[in-house]
């Protein structure tokens, strides 16, 4: 059977982007037609400035919000990257495979770290080598797909390559995984400016960001108020009218559509902004009712997660003990 993996990180409030682009296919397609694994990945959410106990209640929301989308703990594996020590114990043979300058290429790094500099901070170690936990992450398991968003794709080749190198060097040892991006919204794009990303750690653009906890009033507020192109007429193209392209996307993924025939439908783009919000709100309303009950009762969300670090540590530790063989570490007696 297919594996999965994938995993969302605690660095913020969980966002329409990360519903759309992963979290959704996660609950509705992948945890059925898979044997699944669904990660809050905590300890990457250490690798840029952050409060210690802000990370805690994040990890909380985000387990609960996971399993709030329709994830099944009787169906897939739900649980915390810290609480299976395999994702590091792998990672540090992957540093011994990676090089620097493959980290440095990384996209997201010089994004993230450009932002910790604006900030006045400084760029941790921890950041550069963020995409080798990633690939720890993902190897450890096996793992035959990683349903991401399109900003990950570039993690999850260079996940190819780490495995692929390793394989070369040391004998067979890993699945080489493939990357899966949803047909549409793979990259949803910031309401209020849609040439960037939107993204749950980037308070600069947090107006125009829709949280998945956001009450009805205020998802409409932000969809409504949502930079558009200048022009009349309603058209799907990314390149010269990104923020109108954004809003069909998102309409597109919300209601199963094709954001080029539904730019055909309006005439203007007060209607589409109108049925966009709409959408919007009716997606979320299932998952925060669901995340409203489970709130109620915390005791299952930590059962969950214990029996899923249980059960994903089962699967991991052999893949990475034979890791640490092949590489020529002395087995211990
Ligand atoms: P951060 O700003 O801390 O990186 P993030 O919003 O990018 O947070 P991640 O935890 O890094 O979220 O990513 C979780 C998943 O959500 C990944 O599969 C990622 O590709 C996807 N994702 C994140 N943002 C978007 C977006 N704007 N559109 C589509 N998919 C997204
Ligand atoms: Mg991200």
């Amino acid at each position: 059977m297919t594996r999965v993996f994938s995993g969302i990180q605690p660095t913020g409030h969980l966002t329409l982007g990360n519903y759309l682009g992963a979290m959704r296919r996660w609950a509705e397609v992948d945890q059925h037609r898979s044997d699944a694994l669904f990660c809050i990945v905590d300890l990457h959410a250490l690798t840029v400035d952050h409060d210690p106990a802000r990370v805690c209640r994040l990890s909380r929301q985000a387990a609960t919000l996971l399993l709030a989308t329709g994830l099944d703990p009787e169906v897939c594996t739900a649980f915390m990257q810290s609480h299976v020590d395999e994702h590091t114990r792998l990672s540090y043979l992957l540093e011994c495979v990676a090089t620097d300058g493959e980290m440095r290429r990384m996209i997201q790094y010089k994004e993230k770290a450009a932002r910790e500099r604006e900030r006045g901070g400084s760029v941790r170690l921890s950041l550069l080598t963020y995409p080798v936990l990633m690939a720890a992450d993902i190897l450890a398991y096996g793992a035959d797909e990683v349903p991401v968003g399109h900003d990950q794709a570039q993690h999850v080749e260079l996940t190819r390559d780490l495995a692929v190198r390793f394989n070369q060097r040391y004998g067979h040892t890993f699945v080489v995984p493939k990357v899966t991006l949803p047909a549409v919204a793979a990259r949803v794009m910031n309401l209020q400016d849609p040439t960037k990303k939107m993204g749950k750690s980037d308070e600069s653009g947090a107006a125009g960001v829709v949280y998945l906890l956001d009450e009805p009033d205020v998802v409409r507020k932000k969809v409504m108020r949502a930079v558009t192109d200048s022009g009349q007429e309603v058209v799907y193209d990314r390149e010269t009218r990104p923020g109108l392209a954004n809003l069909l996307e998102i309409l597109a993924a919300c209601t199963d559509g094709n954001p080029e025939s539904l730019a055909s439908v309006y005439d203007s783009y007060g209607a589409l902004k109108k049925d966009t919000a709409e959408a919007v709100v009716e997606v979320l309303r299932p998952v925060q009712a669901r995340h409203r009950e489970l709130c109620a009762d915390p005791t299952y969300v930590e059962g969950v997660l214990r029996d899923g670090a249980e059960k994903a540590r089962a699967m991991a530790r052999p893949i990475v003990d034979t890791a640490y063989r092949a590489i020529g570490l002395l087995p211990p007696v």
